[in-house]
């Protein structure tokens, strides 16, 4: 038996920002042009965390990559997240024809550490030591670079400290460490490096789930900025689903209310959030 249990009137109300950011957009159109040109592409890892359209660039002739080392690498394209200083000098090593997808804001964020590194301050990187992203920051940052995250508690410092932020981190999380650091060194120079897009989508996110009954947040399970989306959605209390394609609404989905609110994440094509939409509205006409 379905449960949709929406009401006949029901809205159905899609966050604007929904979907793929600035870089992302930027990166994906990097990669199908590329794969155009009809050489072997290859992405260092999956170009984003989604499933489908990781599948989609291989049907074009892009695949993923883990190792530098495979044999048959012609064009190798660096993704959003950027990679380390000795993966990009390896690259150029090996001669690679690279196609560099790095964010415009994250190479931002690179060039700030190295710039802090060089006039000698130890650098803080707020963010997730695991995430890619801080990988490459940390090998831009110096020896003496420590990552802090919302979980970790600040060790002994230098004198003299610089911080940076990984780009998709909350903004709570950046402010309360550099209240931290203030008091606890002799010379301070902070650059915000959050990207607004994660910002704003997570506000406007938010405000929406505060006003509807039910909350979809569309995108791929391995994609942390989705992931983070649905949580903060289950920390208001709104019943709220994480999904990753129009398929997934089925028999153990509950929609219910008056207001159905959808959002997803960066790394979500407009096309799974369109096929959303519409098998929801069409559940709502009696289609179903
Ligand atoms: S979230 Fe921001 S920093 Fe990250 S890829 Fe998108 S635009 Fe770039």
């Amino acid at each position: 038996m379905l449960k949709y249990i929406m009401s006949e009137d029901a809205e159905i109300i899609s966050a604007k920002r929904a979907g793929f950011c600035f870089g992302v957009k930027r990166a994906v159109n990097m990669a199908f042009e590329a794969a155009k040109r009809g050489n072997t592409v290859h992405t260092l890892g999956p170009i984003i965390h989604n499933p489908q359209v990781v599948e989609k660039l291989k049907e074009v002739g892009v695949y993923p990559l883990d190792n530098l080392d495979s044999p048959h690498i012609e064009t190798i394209i660096i993704r959003t997240h950027g990679v380390s200083k000795d993966v990009s000098d390896k690259l150029k090593k090996k001669g690679y024809n690279v196609i560099d997808a790095t964010c415009p804001f994250v190479k931002k964020a690179q060039q700030y550490a190295k710039l802090l590194k060089d006039e000698g301050y130890q650098v803080i990187i707020v963010g997730d030591i695991e995430h890619p992203e801080v990988n490459g920051l940390m090998s831009y940052a110096g020896k003496d670079v420590i990552v802090i995250n919302k979980n970790s508690y600040l060790p002994p410092l230098k004198k003299k400290v610089g911080i940076i932020v990984q780009t998709t981190q909350p903004v709570d999380v950046f402010k309360k460490i550099v209240s931290e650091v203030v008091g606890r060194v002799k010379e301070l120079k902070v650059f915000n490096t959050i990207c607004n897009s994660t910002d704003l989508r997570l506000k406007e996110t938010k405000n929406m789930a505060k006003k509807v009954d039910t909350m979809i947040i569309v995108g791929g399970k391995n994609s942390a900025n989705t992931t983070q989306l649905a949580e903060l959605c289950r920390s208001i209390n709104v019943t709220t689903y994480h999904i990753e394609t129009a398929d997934e609404i089925d028999d153990d989905l509950i929609l219910k209310g008056k207001k159905i609110g959808i959002s997803a994440g960066a790394s979500t094509p407009d096309w799974i959030i369109s096929e959303v939409e519409n098998k929801i509205k069409n559940i709502k006409k009696g289609n179903m």
